[in-house]
């Protein structure tokens, strides 16, 4: 069988990675309830009809008490970019909503929960 190494993590990324680990434990405390929620809810009153079922769905969907809310980039570029332990550029999700940024790119695009790296 062939052994793959697992890919090392850099001394500058594994910093990065401790510091946005105790980012994303101090957003747990601070911002209760899942920030997805009143995203979809002011894209699911200004959408046009036949994407509102999507948001409206999303939001029946959307657990906003959840205990451990996920840490989202809403600009992906960030991850590339030294952004990943910038609380400003994370935001917090329950699980439905996180899944429904990687589902639905372009409704999410326009709830403002995904910002195009064009736009950042
Ligand atoms: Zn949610």
């Amino acid at each position: 069988m062939k052994r793959t190494r697992l890919r090392p993590v850099s001394a500058k990324r594994r910093k990065v990675n401790a510091e946005r680990a105790k980012v994303v434990a101090t957003l747990r405390e601070t911002r209760r309830g899942c920030e997805g929620m009143a995203l979809l809810k002011a894209a699911a009153h200004n959408a046009p009809q036949r994407d509102q079922e999507a948001y409206v769905a999303a939001l029946r969907a959307c657990n906003p008490w959840q205990r451990y809310l996920q840490p989202h980039e809403p600009l992906k570029r960030s991850r590339r970019s030294g952004g990943l332990a910038d609380p400003d550029r994370i935001m917090m999700l329950c699980d439905s909503c996180h899944a429904f940024t990687e589902a639905e790119v372009r409704l999410s695009t326009e709830a403002g929960m995904l910002i195009p790296s064009w736009r950042g």
